[in-house]
């Protein structure tokens, strides 16, 4: 193999087999050979019946790898499990465009989290909350009390904010505590201490606790990226021009917004599934983060830059760990951060943002030109003359076939079979 070793550039991969492809990435990433075998292995029956209940089996998802990512100055090669045919090839195309003019930079915030306390039944509702802010100091010790660790890496409970929302019910006290978990995704951890937080938020305020839990919306922990798409290299000013139009009804109206969103999480959720992460979590922040200002809308933003190329940006709370949770306990997950090459969470969450806004600009371009069929179908057709039963030496024949008549369809894929068998 001719490439430089650490260029996530690679031409030509998809051509490989699979075992040439195993062989790069041993390589790319320094495995070990017990760590290449996991490519094929599934998941240890004894780990699964650990980390669910009521196991039968696992449930395997195709694994691949998104080239061309170069991200602050820095080649990644990004594992992504996934069902869903072209992604992990538009993701790797759109970083390719990108690398044209340096990639993707990245920023963010400090990893914090949200836990929330509610309390109910207080007679003198601005006291109780007065009370609370004046032993701050006291809560956020007994929060740090519960997690030495997460302190002793620079983390722990941080903040405590109060805010008093009427509702049905009559008015209560939301507690919110705030909790820098490192390179956590930090549930448990904050979860831990808001139950420890209870009773000394029902002593100060007189107060019934009910919910003691974390907040999804991680608006406290956002990541943004951005790249520079070469104006020549997606067709000229015209093509620029065809992808803000398009764009630009993600940003006005949600039934679009809720696709073209669909289709960044198409990119995050992959990456999110191959680390291990929590991925209804991660659903759950960015839906939420893209109605922050009352309408939902896109979480991506677009605009030309003084020499008309397009430049694109992202912005959303990446809620993702890189130790504890599901993540470090699945093989193939420690795996896949090890093919990052991650050293935190928020690098991690810097890439997963960028995976982002290359499948959204993929799709966002694909629609604007040539739609998105033409590149799903191919892959599609071979889905589909399996499912007819074509036998190995068939499926690209009669999946050519279909996509030349323009007909990808169940039936026709039968009777191409009866045809030419
Ligand atoms: P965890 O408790 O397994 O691991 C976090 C702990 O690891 C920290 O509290 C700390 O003690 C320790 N740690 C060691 N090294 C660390 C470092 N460098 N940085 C930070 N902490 C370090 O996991 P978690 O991240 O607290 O929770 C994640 C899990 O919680 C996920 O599996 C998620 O699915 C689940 N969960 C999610 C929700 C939700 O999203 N609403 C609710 C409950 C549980």
């Amino acid at each position: 193999m001719v490439e430089d070793k650490k260029s996530s550039q690679i031409s030509g991969f998809y051509k490989k087999s699979i075992k040439e492809r195993v062989e790069f990435i041993k390589n790319f990433s320094e495995l070990t050979d017990e760590e290449t075998k996991l490519f094929s292995s599934i998941l240890d029956l004894e780990i699964a019946d650990r980390m669910v209940e009521n196991v039968l089996g696992t449930f395997d998802l195709p694994l691949g790898v998104a080239l061309n990512f170069k991200i602050n100055g820095k080649d990644y090669i990004i594992p992504m499990a996934t069902e869903e045919s072209s992604v992990i090839a538009a993701s790797s195309n759109a970083a390719k465009i990108a690398r044209i003019h340096g990639g993707f930079t990245t920023e963010c915030t400090d990893p914090l989290m949200i836990g929330q306390m509610q309390l109910l039944h207080m007679d003198d509702i601005a006291g109780a909350a007065q009370n609370i802010m004046g032993h701050k100091a006291e809560l956020l010790k007994l929060a740090n009390d519960q997690d030495k660790v997460l302190v002793s890496f620079g983390g722990g409970a941080k903040d405590i904010e109060v805010r008093i929302l009427d509702s049905p019910l009559g008015k209560m006290i939301v507690t919110h505590l705030i909790v820098d978990v490192r390179d956590a995704m930090g549930a448990n951890a904050v979860n831990t201490m808001c139950e420890a937080l209870a009773p000394m938020l029902e002593e100060l305020t007189g107060g019934k606790i009910r919910l003691k839990i974390l907040s999804n919306l991680a608006d406290k922990r956002i990541v943004k990226a951005k790249a520079v798409f070469d104006k020549e290299k997606i067709g000229g000013a015209h093509v620029v021009d065809a992808f803000l139009e398009s764009y630009t009804l993600a940003v006005i109206d949600p039934y679009r917004a809720a696709t073209h969103n669909k289709g960044i999480m198409n990119g995050i959720d992959s990456v999110i599934i191959a680390t291990g992460n929590d991925f209804r979590a991660i659903e759950a922040g960015a839906h939420v983060y893209a109605a922050r200002n009352g309408q939902y809308t896109s979480l991506s933003s677009y605009y030309k830059d003084k020499n008309g190329n397009l430049v694109g940006e992202i912005e959303l709370p990446l809620a993702v760990g890189i130790v504890g949770g599901a993540g470090n306990i699945h093989p193939k997950a420690r795996l896949c951060k090890k093919i990052i090459g991650i050293k935190t969470a928020q690098e991690l969450a810097e890439v997963v943002a960028s995976v982002g806004l290359a499948q959204n600009f993929a799709a966002v371009f694909a629609l604007s030109t040539v739609g998105i069929q033409k590149g799903h179908m191919s892959l599609h057709a071979k889905n589909i003359a399996v499912m007819a039963g074509a036998t190995k030496d068939e499926i690209d024949k009669i999946a050519d076939q279909m996509v030349k008549e323009g007909k990808i369809k169940l039936d026709r894929a039968k009777e191409i079979i009866e045809e030419t068998r």
